[in-house]
Parts: C-alpha cells; sequence; structure tokens
C-alpha cells in the first residue's frame, strides 16, 4: 500500500519549563545534532521535525519549542492544544526552576489533553558539581505525579536521543 503521508504515525510534542533550563538545546539537540544552538536560543519557527523509526514504523515528531514567551508566562493554550506528550523541563542546577514544576503542573491541567504524556526532565547533568535538585527528590516527584522522569545533558548528547525514542514508543503503545 503506498503511504502518501510518509509516515506511520504523526505526535505533537511540547517542551515546557522555565525559561533558561535548556529546551531549546533539548530539541536542538536532537532534531540537528548541535549545541549550542547558536545566536539566540530563541528558535524563530513553531516547532521543528524529525522523522524517526522504531521497529520498522516511521513516526513523526512534531516538537514544539517556546520562543521564550515562557519569560512573561504569555504561553497560551494553543501551545498545549492537540499535544500527545509534554516535556516538563527543569534545570538538575537550578532549585528554582524545580520549585515552579507545580506551576506547571497547573497549567498542564487547565490546558492540555487529560491524554498527555508528561515526560520530567531534568537537564544539565553535565553540571553535576553544581547540582542543586538531587535524583531522589525528583524520582518522588515525578511518582506522585505519574510521570516518567530522566535526567539529561543537551550538551553531551546524554539522555536526549534515548528521551525522545522513549516517549515515541510510549506514544505509539498508547495510540
Ligand atoms: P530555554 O530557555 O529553556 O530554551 O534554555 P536554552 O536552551 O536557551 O538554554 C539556556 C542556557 O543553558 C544556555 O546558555 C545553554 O547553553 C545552557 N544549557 C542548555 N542545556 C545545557 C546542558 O545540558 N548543559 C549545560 N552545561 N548547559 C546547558
Ligand atoms: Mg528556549
Amino acid at each position: 500500500v503506498l503511504n502518501i503521508w510518509n509516515y506511520d504515525f504523526l505526535f505533537k510534542i511540547v517542551l515546557i519549563g522555565n525559561a533558561g533550563v535548556g529546551k531549546t538545546c533539548l530539541v536542538r539537540r536532537f532534531t540537528q545534532g548541535l549545541f549550542p544552538p547558536g545566536q539566540g536560543a530563541t528558535i524563530g519557527v513553531d516547532f521543528m521535525i524529525k522523522t524517526v523509526e522504531i521497529n520498522g514504523e516511521k513516526v513523526k515528531l512534531q516538537i514544539w519549542d517556546t520562543a521564550g514567551q515562557e519569560r512573561f508566562r504569555s504561553i497560551t493554550q494553543s501551545y498545549y492544544r492537540s499535544a500527545n506528550a509534554l516535556i516538563l523541563t527543569y534545570d538538575i542546577t537550578c532549585e528554582e526552576s524545580f520549585r515552579c514544576l507545580p506551576e506547571w503542573l497547573r497549567e498542564i491541567e487547565q490546558y492540555a489533553s487529560n491524554k498527555v504524556i508528561t515526560v520530567l526532565v531534568g537537564n544539565k547533568i553535565d553540571l553535576a558539581d553544581k547540582r542543586e535538585v538531587s535524583q531522589q527528590r525528583a524520582a518522588e516527584f515525578s511518582e506522585a505525579q505519574d510521570m516518567y522522569y530522566l535526567e539529561t545533558s543537551a550538551k553531551e548528547s546524554d539522555n536526549v536521543e534515548k528521551l525522545f525514542l522513549d516517549l515515541a514508543c510510549r506514544l505509539i503503545s498508547e495510540a
């Protein structure tokens, strides 16, 4: 059968979390293999596309990054609309970014689909000597909120591929 769409699955993945935690770097690392993302961390487009193959199925990932709106708390409902998955990111070296997570969860509750899959991501593990949020604390929080949890480094490319591929697998299995 000719598949004119050239993919078997299409998922919308949305990154949220405080400014500066590394959302844009994670997206750039995954979609372009680059770090740092270059002049001005802000991506000028709404989303990036990357197609991956999982068990012989072509999975198109539409990955939405904010263009800095999170700084002004002005992320709107349209950003969350029809998201299949959310990557809720904090910075392991920034306690404040972790303490803001409940606020982000309230937004998710308010705007996202109740079927959305949320992954909690602690980024910047290459800066282990500056860690302010322990793995245990994050693991407990994610468990209580029924979220998957993973630590990454966009800089060193640690777990970035795994983050998106695991998420794609979960999305397929729940599709
Ligand atoms: P955003 O505001 O969440 O999109 O964050 P950015 O992706 O713009 O990153 C904010 C800052 O953190 C930039 O200076 C990045 O170079 C830095 N950064 C992002 N990810 C990492 C990481 O994994 N390790 C380190 N050491 N720095 C990172
Ligand atoms: Mg950004």
